[in-house]
């Protein structure tokens, strides 16, 4: 794992966060039992020496001082208590065998009693082979006095109620630690597995992310991530996907609009070469058919270029648009009489309806007459002789929707979602003679994207075609 990478932040703040809770959580558990349970032993060893503080008083009472009680506490005290109510209810001690080895696995006594004289000299202990007992002057404080005839003659305690823990009762208390500190360990170890393996389940997707990213960025534009996820991850691929797509396409348009620029350069440049050279050789004659021919060829660059430059401006948005109030009636009227000489060439009838009908919108004169001439050329272009040319405008609330439909060749379907790319031809367009340069369409698109407005194209190879777009009446409105 990378020292700063993602899994390992993932990781340790996982990490970070279990051992933080579960230690808290464990630490406050042990205290808590730890301190229940003393306050409980204590409890129950102030019971227990309560409840044995008048077999001690009597034993004394009988035997007028504490000399042999280790031997009455060990050997059969039912006898010498029968006439007692001396049940081991009562006494639970008095059951007790002394301590030997041959007794050494009889279950000690509930607590160990301690038995000490007036003057503090200890001189009974119920459970020896514990080891030697340290009770503290603070702990002595709460051992019940045995009082004979108003006398004070002994001190009974035990280790629960001087707040010791007997050895059951530690190992016991350190079970529950140990348990705990096996289950914070346990956790934290399940936690590093599950978060190591969470994080590379997310970032598996991230990084071939960030590998196709790396790639892409070096020009491959083939790269595909291969994640299918259904979260985020998987919206994000797909996106990510969608975008190389798109430059894929972007970069095969780029690419072949270059060579196609060079094509479109190289073919009148070579006739322009050829022609020179013969009139310098002497071949041919400067005739006006070949002037004419010559300058036919630089006006074809000229317009090339001027569309290249054009397209460039729209594209870029740098072109600066000069919004005016404009009647599209008489500006369709206007388009069609300036195209009515090569609509005549191939007498083609080209009509605008409803002409003296008022459409206002606010657009850039020349760029929308742009549009018109450019869609009107090619509707000439490309349909054939006697053909109809329909002009058709209407408008709804926002938009003044204009209609430009032929009789021509029309646009196969494969062709249709390509037309406004720059330098596309359709296949039927491809020779020079018959096609422009392929930029037309392009210019029109970003014209009229630049006005906010839409252009579509409805066609059917052989049946005509009808392009239709929409420019905003309003323009300040739409600007914002
Ligand atoms: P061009 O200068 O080749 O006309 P455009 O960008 O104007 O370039 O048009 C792109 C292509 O769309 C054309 O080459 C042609 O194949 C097709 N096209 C455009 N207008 C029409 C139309 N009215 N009828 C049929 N095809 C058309």
């Amino acid at each position: 794992m990378r020292k700063g990478s993602l899994q390992s932040q993932i990781t340790s703040s996982f990490l970070l966060v279990v051992l933080l809770t579960i230690s808290f959580f464990s630490i406050m558990t042990y205290v808590m039992i730890r301190q229940r349970f003393k306050e409980m032993t204590y409890q129950s060893g102030q019971n227990f020496v309560e409840r044995n503080v008048s077999i001690f008083t009597y034993y004394f009472e009988t035997n007028n001082g504490w000399l042999g009680i280790d031997e009455f506490f060990f050997n059969n005290p039912h006898a010498a208590f029968k006439d007692i109510d001396s049940t081991e209810e009562r006494f639970p001690w008095i059951d007790r065998k002394p301590p030997s080895d041959e007794n050494k696995n009889i279950p000690p006594s509930p607590d160990r009693l301690i038995l000490f004289t007036a003057d503090g000299e200890m001189i009974f202990d119920s459970d020896p082979s514990e080891g030697e007992i340290q009770i503290s002057n603070e702990a002595m404080k709460k051992a019940i006095p045995i009082v004979v005839n108003e006398v004070e003659v002994g001190k009974l305690i035990s280790a629960n109620s001087a707040g010791l823990l007997r050895r059951e009762q530690l190992i016991f208390i350190q079970d529950i630690f140990w348990t705990l500190l096996a289950s914070t360990i346990v956790s934290v170890l399940v936690v590093v597995v599950v978060s190591l393996f969470l994080t590379r389940r997310i970032l598996n997707p991230v990084n071939s992310l960030s590998v196709a990213s790396l790639k892409i960025a070096n020009g491959d534009f083939t790269q595909r991530v291969d994640v299918h996820e259904d979260n985020e991850l998987g919206e994000m691929a797909t996106a990510f996907n969608t975008m190389t797509v798109e430059l894929d396409r972007q970069n095969n348009l780029r690419r072949r609009a270059t060579s196609d620029i060079a094509h479109e350069l190289r073919t009148p440049l070579s006739v322009l070469q050829i022609e020179l050279e013969a009139l310098e050789d002497g071949l041919s004659d400067p005739t006006p058919d070949t002037l004419q021919g010559l300058q036919r060829e630089v006006a074809y660059l000229n317009h090339l270029v001027e569309d290249l430059r054009i397209l460039a401006l729209a594209e870029s948005g740098d072109m600066m648009l000069d919004p005016v109030k404009l009647d599209m009636g008489v500006l369709a009227s206007e388009m069609a009489v300036r195209v009515r000489h090569a609509a005549q060439e191939k007498n083609i009838n080209v009509l605008v309806h409803n002409a003296d009908q008022v459409y206002l919108l606010e657009a850039d004169e020349l760029r929308v007459s742009q549009i018109f001439f450019n869609l009107l050329s090619n509707a000439i272009q490309y349909t054939p002789e006697n053909g109809q040319i329909d002009v058709y405008i209407t408008e709804d609330e926002d938009y003044i929707v204009t209609t430009v439909q032929d009789t021509g060749m029309g646009i196969p379907e494969s062709d249709l979602a390509h037309v406004f790319e720059r330098l596309y031809r359709t296949s039927q367009a491809r020779t020079r003679t018959n096609g422009g340069s392929g930029l037309g369409l392009s210019i029109v698109k970003g014209l009229v994207d630049m006005h906010h407005g839409e252009i579509w194209v409805e066609s059917e190879d052989g049946k005509g075609s009808c392009f239709i777009f929409k420019l905003p009446k309003n323009w300040k409105e739409k600007s914002d």
